[in-house]
């Protein structure tokens, strides 16, 4: 308590719901919790209404505790990042300001997921398992509200916070009663050093760790298997989720696909060691119903089905998206993350006739030529289009892009919804 912060994001620090927060330093322009800041800001200082906020010069930071930024702000390359550093203070995000807050709030435990994809899936999952089993729960961090701005809960209580590697990267004393690591592939590598570098960030989950709490590491790739040997070496509570397993997943609708048994693996690891009951956890498995833009089916006209996936971001994403339909039309393309499709070549022989869209399109035409028949359709619409004419009856429409949406799109989630649109846009079954 009384340390000075900088709040980077003013707006973020208002709403906090877990006053009195001690905001005393100074405020920075709007960043969202999502957005990014350009490296050559100019810092404009608004007057803010808030209490207790005051406003500070962002070009000199002696004197104070901590910067507090958000995820949004790339640390390797933004110049105040580089002033905080040079003044020794600690940059830290919204999840260090809970963890701080922690000591104050009613007894609870807290959940942090991790992980290059699945985290969503992961983390909506083990909320749902625990609201199931009547346990008081909130989910926070890199989905829905940003926990600061959300009510605390009462005593018995579980915080399950999805967490970015940005947000690890912010964090520096949050001790998870369950820390998850579903897996690591190459993603967001402009942002680090290196894919090194990059996996080191996910371990920090684990650092930060007391050694009487649980670790939950898919260890399907080789960097997250070297993190969970190191945990085993040290002694470590650990579960590890061996990739391949065989499981019945049949009654759970919103967890069909291979990736999905990593993600239930996890859960059910993660709700046994809070407590919950086999029964408890059947239960909430079943009746999950799983998120907006990942393997949504939103449409089936005559015979074919329509699968929103916009959130498959990367080829690690896709390919299971890819490998979970016999016969589909693939609309694949965005913003690239690589130059590659490498990670979805496996399961080639299921793609029908791919469409490319955006930035990507002719790269990726180029690519998947040799293997299917390819039209490069540009937009979003053209693509739907074409796909529903191509597709007979018991094959699906799937858009699962392996790309950034932002060539296009404001964000993944206005790319589904586009989807969705020129989906409800055909012309009705039997028109010409
Ligand atoms: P995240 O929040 O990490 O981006 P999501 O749960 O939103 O992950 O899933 C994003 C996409 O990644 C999904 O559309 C799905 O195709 C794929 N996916 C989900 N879980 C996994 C997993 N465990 N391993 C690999 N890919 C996955």
């Amino acid at each position: 308590a009384g340390a000075r912060v900088v709040a980077w994001d003013a707006d973020e620090a208002r709403r906090s719901a877990f006053a009195p927060l001690p905001f005393r330093g100074g405020v920075g322009g709007g960043a969202s919790p999502q957005g990014s800041v350009p490296a050559e800001a100019p810092y404009p200082n608004p007057s803010p209404e808030g209490e207790g906020l005051q406003i500070a010069p962002l070009d000199d930071l002696t004197g104070f505790d901590a910067l507090v930024v958000s995820p949004g702000v790339p640390l390797n390359t933004h110049p105040l990042a580089a002033k905080a550093r040079a003044a020794g203070i600690p940059v830290i995000g919204d999840i260090e300001l809970f963890a701080q807050a922690r000591a104050d709030l009613p007894a609870h435990k807290v959940v942090g997921i991790t992980g290059t994809n699945g985290k969503s899936t992961t983390t909506a999952l083990i909320h749902h398992i625990l609201r199931t089993a009547g346990i008081p729960t909130l989910m926070g961090g890199n989905i829905g509200l940003p926990i600061l701005a959300q009510e605390p809960l009462p005593a018995g209580g579980v915080y399950v916070l999805e967490l970015s590697s940005y947000q690890v990267d912010l964090t520096q004393s949050l001790d998870c009663d369950v820390a998850v690591l579903l897996n690591i592939t190459p993603d967001h590598l402009d942002r680090y050093d290196g894919f090194e570098s990059y996996a080191a960030s996910k371990a920090r989950l684990f650092a930060m760790q007391s050694p009487e709490h649980e670790a939950v590491i898919g260890i399907g790739d080789a960097a997250s298997a070297a993190i969970a040997r190191s945990l085993s070496a040290r002694g470590e509570h650990l579960t590890k989720i061996a990739p391949g397993v065989c499981m019945d997943q049949r009654g759970w609708p919103a967890l069909q696909g291979p990736h999905n048994a990593q993600n239930a693996l996890a859960a059910i690891a993660a709700a046994r060691t809070l407590g919950v009951s086999e029964v408890d956890i059947d239960r909430g498995l079943a009746g999950f119903t799983g998120l907006p833009h990942r393997m949504e089916r939103v449409a089936a006209r005559g015979g074919v089905t329509f699968v929103d996936d916009s959130k498959a971001t990367n080829p690690e994403s896709t390919a299971p998206a890819l490998a979970a339909f016999p016969r589909v039309h693939w609309i694949v393309g965005g913003q690239p993350k690589g130059d590659d499709l490498d990670a979805c070549a496996p399961a080639f022989g299921h793609v029908v006739h791919a469409y490319t869209i955006g930035q990507a399109g002719p790269r990726f035409a180029a690519i998947l030529a040799p293997h299917m028949p390819v039209t490069e359709a540009g937009t979003l619409d053209a693509a739907v289009r074409a796909a529903a004419a191509q597709a007979r009856p018991g094959e699906v429409v799937l858009l699962s892009p392996a790309c950034a949406s932002f060539d296009q799109f404001r964000d993944y989630e206005a790319r589904g919804a586009a989807f969705r649109a020129a989906v409800q846009a055909l012309p009705e079954e039997g028109e010409a």
